[in-house]
């Protein structure tokens, strides 16, 4: 190997403590001292192994190894620091730790690009805080939505609040985009966040092609009223509306056994909460993917049709937001190929895959060809304390990701 497996392991290791949580989670939310901590950290290790650091606009750290002539497009790595409320240690940290070993050992190894690497921990992946996720991917591209900076979080702070208390300005975001043609090409290692390549009793997968998530929020409104006196053929309950909704949800997304579509409700909130007052309001966020848009975008049709039958019903009035709509990108066959190169030189038998969950990479692919590494995690458990990837899988990892940047800059 020419990344150094013990070296990798330690970087883990060091991260893993910051916003620790019980034996093995990780709580680190994106634009707080815990990911400035983080970055902190990652900065010393891109600084050992050659890279100039700083954090941008939009606050994504990014570390850069000048090439012999800088004046041509980088190649691009990384993934993400930020972590879930309750999540794991690997989960985006693969990503980021992987990028910086592997151009550690091109340092190492003398090696000198012509092309100039850059390495990022993109600002808020996970999208829970602000309940919208890529936003530092997103952002390098000069693709941020009207209102966005307006988000806030659960404590009313604003995302625009978060990034000026992180050290950003974001009245200089444009000082720190990509012009288009800048960026040569994306890579991403990641946790698989599935159970394929555990069953598989593979370590590693080749991606090919992430499937868009569609993020709905629901607001249904009803009458606030007394548990205790208004009759139910009466009642407005927007709480017994949505139950329904959820269910309804699971029932379209699973309607053809053994599709890959997946539909999960996940968070809701009520009002007034209280246990004797009839819900007046309820909001609840509706997560919808599937790798085959035509079918996605019929099953949004079904859920709209039936959320509009539940209301109907139950006497609600209702509001559909759309806060995500992304349709399936798929990776570049010339990476692809050279990351399944990079795996068979090093005797993976390595399955091709599609990723449920979405990445920094989703956003980079509307800028340039990417790639993606997936790394075996067991059982599949990820966004949970449990999520666990070997030192072993994320060395191989860090390793076809190495020979995968050596190829693309021929060195
Ligand atoms: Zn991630």
């Amino acid at each position: 190997m020419n990344i150094n497996k013990n070296r990798l392991q330690q970087h883990f290791e060091a991260m893993s403590l910051v916003g620790k949580i019980g034996e093995t989670g990780t709580c680190r939310p994106t634009m707080t001292a815990l990911e400035k901590e983080a970055f902190t950290l990652a900065a010393g290790w891109m600084q050992d192994a050659g890279m100039k650091t700083h954090i941008d606009h939009f606050g994504n750290l990014i570390g850069r190894l000048e090439g012999s002539n800088p004046g041509l497009s980088v190649l691009m790595m990384g993934s993400h620091l930020d972590s879930q409320p309750y999540g794991g240690r690997f989960d985006g940290v693969a990503g980021v730790l992987c990028a910086i070993e592997a151009v550690k050992a091109i340092t190492e190894m003398g090696l000198k690009p012509e092309r100039s690497i850059e390495v990022v921990s993109f600002a808020d992946e996970e999208g829970w805080r602000f309940t919208k996720g890529l936003f530092g991917s997103r952002g390098i591209l000069g693709k941020l939505e009207p209102g966005e900076l307006q988000r806030k979080d659960k404590d009313g702070i604003t995302r625009e609040q978060a990034l000026i208390d992180f050290g950003c300005d974001p009245q200089k975001f444009r000082e720190s985009e990509y012009k288009p043609g800048s960026i040569h090409c994306f890579l991403e290692l990641h946790i698989e966040q599935g159970p394929v390549l555990d069953l598989a009793g593979k370590p590693i997968g080749v991606v090919s092609g992430i499937s868009g998530p569609l993020w709905l929020t629901v607001k249904l409104k009803g009458m606030a009223g007394h548990t205790g006196s208004v009759p139910m053929p009466l009642r407005k309950d927007a709480l017994l509306g949505a139950a329904e909704i959820i269910v309804a949800v699971n029932e379209i997304a699973t309607q053809v056994p053994g599709n890959p579509t997946v539909g999960t409700v996940a968070t809701i909130n009520v009002f007034p909460a209280s246990r004797n007052i009839i819900a007046e309001e309820c909001v609840f966020t509706v997560d919808l993917r599937d790798i085959d848009l035509d079918r996605r975008n019929r099953y949004e049709k079904q859920l709209r049709e039936r959320i509009a039958e539940i209301t109907a019903k139950h006497k609600l009035s209702y509001e559909i937001t759309e806060d995500t709509n992304s349709e399936p990108r798929y990776c570049a066959g010339w990476i692809k190929e050279i990351i399944g190169g990079q795996c068979k030189a090093l005797d993976l038998d390595a399955p091709e895959l599609m990723s449920g969950p979405f990445h920094d990479a989703l956003a980079l692919s509307y800028a340039c060809d990417y790639g993606m590494i997936f790394v075996r995690c067991k059982d599949g458990i990820s966004h949970n304390p449990l999520e666990y990837a070997s030192y072993e899988d994320l060395a191989l990892g860090a390793e076809v990701l190495f020979g995968t940047v050596r190829k693309i800059l021929n060195v």
